[in-house]
């Protein structure tokens, strides 16, 4: 499935915030399929509405379904809704067409407040790529969370890069990744946690896999990521269990370019609590679940991105046009999307082989 290069739309199209990247949204989907708007009761920082919006694309009793996601971490769905909207742009100009018995559903802005607030966590504070636990269990414990938090969010970045790096030296560092990204239920105001309930956006997952009857259908979900790994590449990331028929589906589409955190083989550590893990649940053996991943700048750089971000926060919303709060929000759109013709034009080809891959994978 050859792209050509002048067939990538413009970087341009990356939109720059939550307003343009809905408003640019809704005009390529008007007349293309049924769509819907799931309000949130909270507001941007210049007083917008928001929203997440569904919209589904080709037959109604299709027994085969891209599920295409973006902004499950608000910030991400920049890059995210770019992408979205290439395809549909694709669909619009007759460049792409589904296959038979095939639809497509997209979710815009999994996290719409976090878009907005140019943040990765949800206006609870949540993390919803590890807000998928089953609650009424004990929750997962992250004993080397709870050793670093006060130093994570209080100390100076010297005193900060001292103890990360004592710790890695004791502990390795898949240990370090894990104990700041793995998923922790503790520390409200830290990063990468996990929350105390479902999320708004959990409850609305849920309501959509009932109400398209995905679990009754055969599944490609991808669901779009950015600020993890290599610049500009697109990691195929599968966390099905390495010898689950979810993840014979995932190499059986994407081939050798699947890479699973189980084994050590991506980007990703393992983590608790993924969106994942509520479409394993549905999933027949012929589905498969990735995350599309692309990188940007290292990994100790996306941590301290996020850390000062939640620094910024953890004393209640700032003043969004106070100079140290643009500061922090550059860096987070920066490391989340950055400005530049390279990486977007690698993120959407990218996102087109793959999509490509998929659609392929479900009429085969
Ligand atoms: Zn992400």
């Amino acid at each position: 499935m050859p792209v050509p290069h002048s067939s990538v739309s413009s970087p341009a199209s990356f939109p720059i915030n939550y307003g343009e990247a809905t408003q640019r949204f809704l005009t390529l989907a008007a007349d293309l399929g049924h769509l819907r708007t799931h309000t949130l009761a909270e507001h941007g920082p210049d007083g917008e509405a928001l929203a997440s919006h569904s919209l589904w694309l080709g037959p109604d009793d299709a027994s085969r379904v891209l599920v295409l996601m973006s902004g499950t971490h608000g910030v991400e769905g920049l890059a995210g809704s770019a992408v979205q909207q290439d395809l549909l742009q694709q669909i619009l100009d007759g460049a792409l067409t589904l296959p038979p018995d095939c639809a497509c559903l997209m979710v815009h802005l999994l996290n719409p407040w976090g878009t907005a607030w140019l943040r990765r966590c949800d206006q609870q504070g949540i993390d919803l790529n590890r807000n998928f636990v089953d609650f009424r269990h004990p929750l997962p414990e992250n004993p080397g969370y709870d050793a670093l938090r006060d130093g994570l969010l209080g100390a100076s970045p010297t005193t900060r890069q001292q103890q990360l790096h004592a710790f890695e030296q004791q502990h390795g560092r898949t240990a370090l990744e894990i104990a700041i990204s793995g998923g922790q239920y503790t520390d409200p105001a830290g990063p990468f946690y996990g929350g105390q309930a479902p999320a708004a956006a959990n409850h609305l997952i849920h309501g959509l896999i009932r109400e398209h009857r995905l679990a009754s259908r055969q599944l490609a979900v991808i669901d779009l990521h950015t600020g993890l790994g290599p610049y500009g590449y697109g990691e195929i990331i599968c966390d099905h269990a390495p010898d689950s028929p979810g993840t014979a589906t995932a190499r059986r589409w994407y081939g050798d370019a699947v890479t699973l955190p189980a084994t050590g083989t991506s980007s990703s550590v393992p983590k608790a609590g993924l969106l994942d893990y509520a479409w394993h649940a549905i999933m027949d053996a012929r589905s498969c679940f990735v995350t599309l991943e692309f990188g940007s700048f290292a990994t100790d750089t996306l941590f301290e991105v996020i850390i000062a971000d939640h620094r910024l926060h953890r004393h209640g919303m700032p003043d969004w046009h106070d100079a140290a709060t643009r500061q922090v929000k550059q860096a987070m759109r920066h490391h989340f999307c950055p400005d530049a013709q390279q990486w977007r034009e690698l993120v959407l080809f990218r996102a087109r082989q793959v999509i490509g891959l998929a659609l392929t994978g479900l009429s085969s």
